[in-house]
C-alpha cells in the first residue's frame, strides 16, 4: 500500500471514529455530530448533520448557532445545498456576513446604539456606521452555543443553549436563549423554535440570517426567482437604514409583493427606498389575522429551472427581506462556491428593527418570568 493510501486509510477510520450516530428508531432519519474546527481562544466547535426520511439533509453548527448547508431536491430529484455558507467555524468566525448565523440578542438595527427602558438609557458598541446592527460586535452568531440532541416525535433535533451575561455588549440582564431546530422526517421542513428569558427588563429579538438561493449556493443571482410576501405594509428607512416609525402601504411601490414578483424585476429602480437599501433591505409588516397564535404563511419563494419552492412561516410580526445587496463576491464559500452580489436572499423573521425606539411597534421587551418565544418553519416543495 502507498504512503498515499494508508494514510487516507488512517484519515477515513479516525474520522469514522469521531463521528457519533443517533438514529432515530424505526427510521432512515438520524443526527450525526462531527468536528467543525477551532474557535476563539481555540475552542472546538462541532457540527451536526440531520438528516430524514426523504433525504433531506440540514448541517448546523454550535458556532452561532449557524446552518451551515440545507441539501433539498429539485423538481427531477437532484439534490443541491440552497444556502450560502462556509466549511469550518473558523472562516464564520472571520465572515462578515451572517450566513446561517442566529442572530441576537438583537436582530437587525438600534438607532445610534441607543435606548431607554423604565426610564434609564443604554448605549450599545456601534458596529455599522452610527447605529447598533444584529447584536453589536460580537453577537449571537459569533459565540460558541452549547448544543444538545433532543428526542422529537416528529423528526430529529438538536437544541442550542447560549446565556449572555448582564451588560454584554451594552444590553441589561442575564438572558438565557434557546434555539431548537427541529428536521421533520417525513416532511422536508426546519423548524426553528426560539425562547428567551431574562433576570432584569432587557430587549430581545432573535432570528436566523440563512442566505437562500433555491438553484444551489454558487449557481448565479436571485433576480429571477420570485417571490411572495403576504404583507400589505412595509417600514420605510432613512439613509442608515433605521425605520422612520411609519408603516407604509406597499400598493403600488415597488414593495409590493402580495403578488409573486422577480426579485430583479423593480430592484434597481428609482425609488428613494431602493436607493437606500441598495436593493430591498426592509421589514415588512406581516398580515396575520387577529389572535393567530401558530405559524402563518409569510413568504414563499420560487425558482423556475430547480422547480424549488421556498415557504417561510412564522409567529413573528415581521420579515427582512435582503437581497444580499452587500456580496460583493470577495467571500468564498463551501465547495469553493463565489458569493457576488444579490446570489442570495435573506427571510429573517423578527420584531421590527429598532423597536426599543418606537413605541408603536410591536413591543421587543423582555421581562423576568416571561419567556420570550417565538417559531419559524422554512418547507421546501417542488412544483
Ligand atoms: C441587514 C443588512 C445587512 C445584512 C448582513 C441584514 O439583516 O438588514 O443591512 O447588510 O443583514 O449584515
Amino acid at each position: 500500500m502507498s504512503v498515499q493510501r494508508a494514510g487516507m486509510l488512517l484519515f477515513v477510520v479516525v474520522a469514522l471514529m469521531t463521528i457519533k450516530t443517533f438514529a432515530n428508531a424505526g427510521s432512515k432519519s438520524s443526527v450525526a455530530v462531527k468536528p467543525f474546527g477551532p474557535a476563539g481562544t481555540s475552542q472546538n466547535t462541532d457540527l451536526y448533520t440531520l438528516t430524514n426520511n426523504l433525504g433531506m439533509v440540514v448541517t448546523i453548527t454550535n458556532y452561532g448557532a449557524t446552518v451551515v448547508s440545507i441539501q433539498v431536491p429539485d423538481k427531477a430529484g437532484k439534490f443541491d445545498d440552497v444556502v450560502l455558507g462556509f466549511a469550518s467555524a473558523k472562516e464564520y468566525e472571520d465572515g462578515k456576513a451572517y450566513f446561517g448565523a442566529t442572530v441576537g440578542r438583537y436582530g437587525n438595527r438600534i438607532a445610534h446604539g441607543k435606548f431607554t427602558l423604565d426610564g434609564q438609557s443604554y448605549t450599545l458598541p456601534k458596529n455599522d456606521g452610527d447605529n447598533t446592527l444584529h447584536g453589536g460586535l460580537i453577537g449571537f452568531n459569533k459565540r460558541i452555543w452549547t448544543a444538545k440532541e433532543v428526542p422529537s416525535k416528529d423528526g430529529v433535533a438538536v437544541q442550542f443553549s447560549y446565556t449572555s451575561p448582564d451588560g454584554e455588549e451594552g444590553f441589561p440582564g442575564t438572558l438565557t436563549a434557546t434555539v431548537l431546530f427541529t428536521l421533520y422526517k417525513d416532511k422536508n421542513e426546519l423548524r426553528i423554535d426560539y425562547a428567551a428569558s431574562s433576570d432584569k427588563p432587557t430587549v430581545a429579538n432573535l432570528t436566523n440570517h440563512s442566505y437562500f438561493n433555491l438553484a444551489g449556493q454558487g449557481h448565479g443571482d436571485i433576480l429571477g426567482h420570485t417571490l411572495q410576501l403576504n404583507a400589505s405594509k412595509f417600514t420605510p428607512v432613512d439613509s442608515t437604514l433605521i425605520p422612520t416609525g411609519e408603516l407604509r402601504e406597499v400598493k403600488n411601490t415597488p414593495f409590493d409583493f402580495t403578488h409573486p414578483f422577480a426579485i430583479g424585476e423593480r430592484i434597481n429602480g428609482a425609488d428613494e427606498q431602493l436607493k437606500f437599501g441598495r436593493g430591498y433591505d426592509h421589514n415588512w409588516v406581516l398580515d396575520r389575522q387577529a389572535g393567530e397564535t401558530s405559524p402563518s404563511l409569510a413568504a414563499v419563494a420560487y425558482e423556475a429551472k430547480s422547480g424549488r419552492v421556498l415557504e417561510v412561516l412564522t409567529t413573528e410580526p415581521g420579515v427582512q427581506f435582503y437581497s444580499g445587496n452587500f456580496l460583493d463576491g470577495t467571500v468564498h464559500g463551501k465547495a469553493r462556491a463565489v458569493y457576488p452580489q444579490r446570489s442570495a436572499f435573506c427571510l429573517e423573521t423578527q420584531h421590527f428593527p429598532d423597536s426599543p425606539n418606537h413605541p408603536n411597534f410591536p413591543s421587543t421587551t423582555v421581562v423576568p418570568g416571561k419567556t420570550l418565544h417565538s417559531t419559524t418553519i422554512f418547507r421546501f416543495s417542488v412544483k
